[in-house]
């Protein structure tokens, strides 16, 4: 009986998958058939042991850009390569509306984290803030909702009233690395730094490409008295 009703919405409401753009079946996540969806590339070894780029030479422990610097925070780990569904699925995440994805990402996000070893050095959870502006355009922090999706499934608290961002700054994308790094310099705010005294705190995000908003909130968490900072992020871009 089940079957049957899955075929009739299936006829009933035949969308066209946001990724290949062919007729979806009834496998499918949200707005993506399941065969693109099964695509999405995991990084897997090798990788940066820093950033979490994905690397081609076995032999290498850090991308180019990692042997040359070292950010305030200790590691970022990224579930998936930023490009065709994952990006596509970001992209309307985040742009088009589509906050019922965020439970298959988080998913993809948690499954990540658990083949990774876990998170039993983890203390609290905190998700990269958006600005008021923004969050009242959107409606949501995707950021919050992966967040929130991680720690249920680890069993950690997420904290939601800890790190703010105070302004909006102009869109990363487009702007060379070093220019990244100074348009969120000074742009987060912690508040009741009391509840992340010595805590070991995991941030998450939706993307990581240079790392400079990560490194700037893992900055503003440290000098608020965390004793360290762990970043994990859905997608890290290329
Ligand atoms: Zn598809
Ligand atoms: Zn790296």
């Amino acid at each position: 009986m089940n079957r049957i009703i899955t075929l009739l919405l299936d006829l009933v409401f035949q969308a066209n998958c946001k990724s290949c753009g062919n007729k979806m079946k009834s496998d499918r996540k949200v707005c993506f058939c399941g065969d693109c969806w099964k695509a999405i590339k995991t990084i897997r070894d090798p990788f940066c042991i820093y950033c979490g780029k994905q690397l081609i030479i076995p032999e290498e422990h850090f991308c180019a850009v990692c042997t040359k610097r070292r950010l305030s925070y200790i590691d970022n780990r990224s579930a998936g390569i930023y490009e065709g569904t994952l990006k596509e699925a970001l992209h309307q995440f985040k742009y088009k509306g589509k906050k019922s994805l965020g439970k298959a990402l988080g998913d993809f996000l948690s499954d990540y984290i658990e083949e990774r070893g876990g998170l039993d050095d983890i203390d609290f959870i905190i998700p990269v803030p958006i600005s008021e502006n923004k969050r009242e355009k959107r409606e949501y922090n995707q950021s919050e909702i992966l967040a929130v999706l991680v720690g249920q499934r680890y069993n950690l608290p997420v904290l939601k009233d800890v790190l703010f961002r105070t302004k909006d700054t102009a869109a990363q994308f487009g702007l060379r690395r070093e220019e990244r790094f100074n348009n969120v310099r000074g742009v987060f705010e912690v508040l009741c730094s009391e509840k992340i005294k010595w805590a070991s705190v995991l941030l998450i995000d939706d993307l990581l490409t240079t790392g400079a908003t990560a490194d700037e909130c893992s900055k503003a968490l440290l000098e608020a008295g965390a004793s360290q900072i762990r970043v994990f992020t859905l997608a890290r871009g290329l």
